[in-house]
């Protein structure tokens, strides 16, 4: 374990909870120093009072257990003192104490029995969770409540619940951003604004959200500041005032309930388990397990609905016992018998997505089971018609070009910035956007521009500004739909740091800035100070404001819920706010109808109703350890004496080139660098890092990505995501432990000490090719071709610049043979035509694995460029290109030849 690991204060920001464990560990290691006369009672003092600013946070161990260890310092008893704290902090990583009534007794096997259901304690097959109680301090007033709200406890209650109680605004807040077991919180009137205990990370941070003292009502602004850190928990107000006043007060939208706090400890008891069990509540996969359990005969086309042609047959039975029966019990394809229809819900399914919507969000949400190259086909159809123009990453997944193709849209495809080094590209600038919005406008082609569609967070992690690239668009063109391909980044809902950089996450927040009477004031001043016909220039250069008066928000996310949360590979989200939605709903049910297929699996729909409960019970926490894994990683690679001088973790500022990080942030890991950096980059810069995104450069190490990727794989048992010529990626997940993490650790010292003594060996020309190995991987890189032009065949405008394509038509053209010709990539007549013509026009969408990006689309032109970084590339698979046959070209008739 490594306890010399230096933790800049980013990391205890991004992932407070991290900080508990440390500090744990510490006082475990002090603990026993004391013990052995290594350390004296006043260190052990330090670190335990640290500690029990944080525990103060947290149910257990509590009041008791945490009174007994400050006796035992108090009277030396070390031994007693050690044997709790390991008690203790086991408990805690192994989580006992949410199943195990006797770990919250400062003697575990005393002989007493603990009644199960009205002691403090908690039992096994019950889900455990705390519940915040902010009050007033006045001691036994509240401790008859919690009293009143624990003699509640039932035998029958599905959940079980430890209350926290804490006297002051500061704590609670400081609870809900540590405290991942926290899923209600109940705020009695009257209690303090400040802390008093000093937790100095916890303060800057609050005082950099500007929270501070407000005479206002102090109880509406901490439940609106809580649920704006944590939207899924369910708030209750205890008032002394008549509930109606406050439910009258707009802020209280955020607070599930208001009680009359005298009269109703036994009613927040029922409402806390009832708030948390719509949570819980899976309409249908809970339908599903009971259809799994009813005798049902089927006479539909599904022989492997109930498994009896499985666990019958003398051949295919080990199917059946390695799946288990229950995979079959739950196959069905009627749509009866409560099972509702994905194409046309009406029930339970309807109610999963509808719950999904408000977990995330949204206003609405389709759950599709074809993954998320569906869902893009299926927006990109639903809201815009053939000739439309969508404004296009290049880069972008194939789903997108194949959309276009389908949908017959004209895309008009923009560049993302090259990071030509490690032959990846990064995300497209606002400017670039800009412009193109603009120079359509020039054309007068501006009303046919449906769609802004672009990948947040791309592959590489490069997380757009989500707000700001959709207000600058609106201000250019009010009624634009906006496509955000995040894949990858369902997740980030579920961290208040990420949040903000969603779509659904920028869309609310631009949907409370059109509802401010100030934004029109300050578009009118915009306007006023471009004066009257501002130049593309001035529009360029300044941060645009659009009319709110004028705005049509559109926004559409996909998600990829399988990338990211426990569904089953394929399940897919596509989440909506679109003040249109009434108008395009039925678009959107025939685009549905036309992709998905007609035999959806029970098992996918019934994951990602899984997938949102975990995510609200538990998102929170998971997510703030992935991001704690990940800054983990990055630490520990980057800082390691040896490790380091082989391999290296990318940090921001390599990643993103400055002119993109105003706010000046450059790393997680960079020395100094604190809470309010990390808020100022999340907030303004144009492109911020997905920490949970790690490019690692194994080029250094004279490994190409695809190398160092089998290596990995096939000697360690460690898959990773993706490679580059010089780099692998690695990503965390909700699913990874910090064993994870020390086995990757374990396995790259293994690799570099192995490398090390290889290297050493060698003789001089040995390191001589070493050196050129790893020179041609990280210095001598093909350039990134950038996107050449649609042939004029395939647009009707002029020559020469990079405009919308008819891509449909090229891709037709080509299933006809005589249309085709092809031309050898490495061939004389290439090198020709490039030379002297006639133009070479790509018959097919190419797309090389790795980098993954189309090199080239039906009916572009294929430049120079393009050819070279083919001929370079030393990669097997290239989607689209045969090397027997050559590429693949379209014929041009003799018109379209000059
Ligand atoms: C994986 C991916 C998709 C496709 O999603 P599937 O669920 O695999 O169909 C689309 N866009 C991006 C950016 C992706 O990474």
């Amino acid at each position: 374990m490594h306890t010399d690991v230096t933790y800049s204060n980013i990391d205890q920001i991004f992932t407070l909870s991290g900080l508990r464990s440390d500090h744990w560990r510490e006082l475990l290691a002090v603990a026993r120093k004391w013990s052995s006369e290594k350390a004296s009672v006043d260190q052990v003092k330090r670190v335990f009072d640290q500690l029990r600013a944080i525990e103060m946070l947290h149910a257990y161990p509590g009041a008791q257990l945490i009174e007994a260890l400050a006796a035992y310092i108090e009277t030396d008893q070390k031994e007693a003192f050690n044997a709790l704290v390991g008690r203790i902090s086991f408990s805690i990583l192994a989580r006992y104490y949410k199943e195990d009534p006797h770990e919250w007794e400062v003697l575990p096997h005393a002989e007493k029995d603990i009644d199960r259901n009205t002691s403090s304690t908690t039992t096994a097959d019950r889900p455990y969770f705390e519940v915040l109680v902010v009050a007033p301090d006045n001691g036994d007033l509240i401790n008859r409540n919690i009293r009143l709200m624990r003699s509640q406890r039932q035998k029958e209650d599905e959940f079980i619940y430890e209350p926290l109680v804490v006297n002051n605004f500061q704590d609670a807040f400081c609870a809900i951003a540590v405290n991942s077991n926290i899923c209600a919180v109940a705020i009695f009137d009257g209690f303090d604004f400040a802390s008093h205990q000093p937790v100095p990370q916890l303060e800057r941070m609050m005082s950099d959200l500007n929270i501070h003292e407000d005479d206002d009502h102090l109880a509406l602004q901490l439940a609106t500041t809580l649920s704006a850190h944590r939207p899924e928990l369910d708030i209750y107000l205890m008032s002394d005032q008549r509930p109606q006043n406050i439910a009258s007060d707009p802020r209280s939208i955020c607070i599930r309930r208001v009680l009359y706090a005298v009269e109703e400890p036994i009613e927040l008891h029922l409402a806390i388990l009832e708030g948390v069990r719509v949570r819980y509540e899976t309409p249908f996969f809970d339908n599903l397990k009971r259809y799994a359990q009813r005798p049902v005969s089927t006479f539909h086309a599904l022989p492997i609905a109930r498994g009896k042609s499985v666990f019958h047959s003398d051949w295919i039975r080990d199917m059946g016992q390695f799946y288990g029966r229950n995979l079959f019990l739950a196959e069905s394809s009627a749509t009866t018998g409560g099972l509702d229809s994905l194409l046309e819900p009406t029930g339970n399914i309807k109610r999963a997505q509808e719950k999904a919507a408000r977990a995330f969000g949204a206003d609405h949400c389709y759950f599709i089971t074809n993954g998320t190259s569906t869902s893009n086909k299926i927006v990109l159809m639903a809201v815009a018609q053939p000739s439309d123009i969508i404004i296009v990453d290049r880069n972008c997944h194939k789903s997108h070009h194949y959309g276009a193709v389908l949908g017959g849209l004209l895309p008009y495809y923009v560049e993302a910035f090259p990071m030509k080094e490690y032959s990846m590209y990064g995300a497209v600038p606002l400017r670039t956007i800009k412009q193109a919005l603009l120079s359509l406008k020039a054309e007068g082609k501006l009303d046919r521009v449906r769609v802004v569609d672009l990948t947040n967070c791309t592959f590489d992690g490069h997380v757009y500004n989500t707000r700001r690239v959709m207000e600058e668009c609106l201000a250019i063109k009010p009624d634009l739909v906006f496509l955000w391909d995040e894949a990858w980044f369902g997740f980030a809902h579920w961290s208040p740091f990420l949040r903000p950089r969603t779509a659904m996450g920028a869309a609310s927040n631009i949907e409370a800035w059109l509802d401010d009477p100030a934004s029109i004031t300050a578009y009118e001043q915009q306007q006023e100070a471009l004066g009257e016909q501002p130049n593309d220039e001035a529009l360029l250069n300044t941060r645009l404001i659009p009319d709110p008066r004028k705005v049509k928000l559109r926004v559409y996310q996909t998600n990829s819920t399988h990338k990211s949360m426990s569904a089953i590979r394929q399940g897919s989200m596509i989440l909506v706010k679109d003040v249109d939605f009434y108008g395009i709903e039925p678009q959107l049910h025939e685009a549905v109808f036309t992709h998905s297929t007609t035999s959806p699996n029970q098992q996918l729909i019934a994951s990602m109703d899984v997938a949102r409960r975990q995510m609200e019970l538990e998102g929170y926490g998971l997510v703030s350890n992935s991001i704690q894994m990940a800054l983990d990683i990055r630490n520990q690679i980057n800082k390691h004496p040896l490790i380091s001088k082989y391999f290296r973790v990318l940090g921001a500022d390599e990643m993103i080139p400055s002119e993109f990080r105003s706010s000046g942030f450059e790393d997680f890991l960079a020395q100094g660098i604190n809470w309010s950096d990390a808020v100022l980059a999340i907030r303004d810069d144009e492109f911020f890092l997905d920490p949970t995104r790690i490019t690692l450069i194994c080029g250094t190490a004279g490994f190409d990505g695809t190398q160092f990727k089998s290596l990995l794989a096939d000697k360690y048992e460690i898959q990773v995501n993706k490679t580059s010529r010089n780099s692998v990626l690695l990503q965390t997940n909700i699913n990874n432990t910090r064993s994870d993490v020390a086995q990757l650790v374990h396995v790259l010292l293994e690799i570099v000490t192995e490398l090390g003594k290889k290297l050493s060996h060698l003789g001089e020309d040995g390191k001589k090719s070493f050196n050129e190995r790893v020179y041609s991987l990280m210095s001598d890189v093909p350039d990134l071709p950038n996107f050449s032009y649609f042939h004029e065949t395939y647009r009707n405008d002029v020559a020469g610049v990079a405009v919308e394509g008819n891509i449909r038509d090229a891709f037709f053209k080509s299933w006809s043979p005589e249309n085709c010709e092809y031309v050898g990539l490495f061939s004389d007549e290439c090198d020709r035509r490039l030379q002297d013509g006639p133009p070479m026009v790509s018959a097919k969408l190419v797309i090389p694995y790795p980098p993954g990006f189309p090199i080239l689309v039906p009916g572009q032109v294929i430049s120079k460029e393009t050819i070279s970084f083919m001929r370079k590339l030393d990669v097997k698979e290239v989607h689209g290109y045969e090397a027997n046959r050559g590429l693949q070209l379209l014929k041009l008739s003799s018109s379209d030849t000059p």
